[in-house]
């Protein structure tokens, strides 16, 4: 027993409940708790850390230290995240473009890979097919999907292998629907169960990771909403411009440093918008933002 004390594994956490978080090892999983006897922490381990465990059983142990992070989001609590995927229908309900590009940006600001899912594709297929090429212009992994006829569900599937993915989008948006194509085991409910069965759904708010059968892990984060994110992560102006990677090119050819890239003369952001290679609708999603965050003060974040 003292020996195991002593011993150090390492694992990822991923399920954090009741006071425990559950490590998997290449051992077992075990249930840890975060302070162990001989040595605090100082952060709170989340979902998703890469941590050492010392364990005190077969199946318990205690955190004893969180490895550096990537990443990480407070809401949902969640860390290394390798891509956060962005779930837009099509319609039953339309794509919200400022949300959804307000959310790509915080992606990009806190270094987690955007990638865009545009569902229900069955729908509206060419509106769809519009929608995905605004994404797909900017360089982003972007997918047509329908879960009622599995076109693009292998696309997706083979994106997240070997990732930590988190899905963002909506209640409604399909989610639940495509996350069970992707892997029957994931069986999350969908609306369409939980009305059945006549109960809420997402009453829990813990969040857990789901290991894919190819590799990879999917964090499954109830009620995940586009406002969760919004609420927790800020993005002051001077910095916004880098969140929009289209930009980025054009930046260095503007003509005034400081530019703005929102009706300066000579800005060479503007330039590329009139002759289509930045898509419109993001640079005034971009425009948008810009006039959110001049409210923003340096000062209020600390
Ligand atoms: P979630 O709240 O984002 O998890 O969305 P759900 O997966 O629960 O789906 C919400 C509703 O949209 C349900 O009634 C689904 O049957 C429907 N739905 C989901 N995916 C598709 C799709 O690809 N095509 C169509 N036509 N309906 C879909
Ligand atoms: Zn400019």
């Amino acid at each position: 027993r003292t020996q195991d004390m002593n011993q150090t594994l390492h694992g990822l956490i991923v399920k954090a409940l009741g006071g425990f978080y559950y490590v998997k090892t290449t051992h077992a999983l075990f249930a840890c708790r975060a302070r162990g006897k001989f040595r605090k922490i100082e952060q709170t381990p989340l979902v998703g850390d890469q941590v050492e465990i010392s364990p005190t059983g077969e199946e318990e142990g205690y955190v004893t230290n969180i490895l550096p992070r990537k990443n990480f989001l407070v809401r949902p609590p969640l860390a290394n995240i390798d891509s956060l995927v962005l779930v837009t229908s099509i319609e039953e309900p339309a794509p919200n473009t400022l949300v959804l590009d307000k959310l790509i940006a915080i992606a990009e600001h806190k270094d987690i890979a955007p990638a865009v899912v545009v569902s229900k594709a069955d729908l509206e297929g060419e509106e769809a097919e519009r929608f995905a090429k605004i994404y797909r212009t900017c360089g982003f992994p972007t997918f047509l999907v329908s879960s009622e006829t599995g076109e693009g569900v292998e696309a997706v599937r083979s994106y997240l292998t070997n990732k930590l993915s988190a899905f963002c989008g909506n209640s409604g948006v399909g989610k639940s629907s495509l996350l069970n194509r992707i892997d029957d085991r994931l069986s999350l409910e969908t609306a369409h169960i939980s009305q059945k069965l006549g109960r809420g759904r997402h009453t829990t708010r813990h969040v857990e990771l789901y290991e894919l059968r190819e590799g990879g892990y999917i964090a499954d984060t109830p009620g995940f909403s586009s406002v969760d994110l919004e609420r927790c992560e800020v993005i002051l102006k001077d910095e916004l411009q880098y969140c929009f990677r289209e930009f980025e090119e054009c930046i260095p050819h503007c003509k005034f440093t400081g530019c703005s890239h929102t009706c300066e003369k000579g800005c060479a952001v503007l330039a590329a918008v009139e002759e289509g290679s930045i898509p419109r609708s993001r640079h005034e999603s971009y425009c948008a933002l810009y006039e959110d965050a001049k409210n923003i003060k340096e000062w209020e974040l600390k």
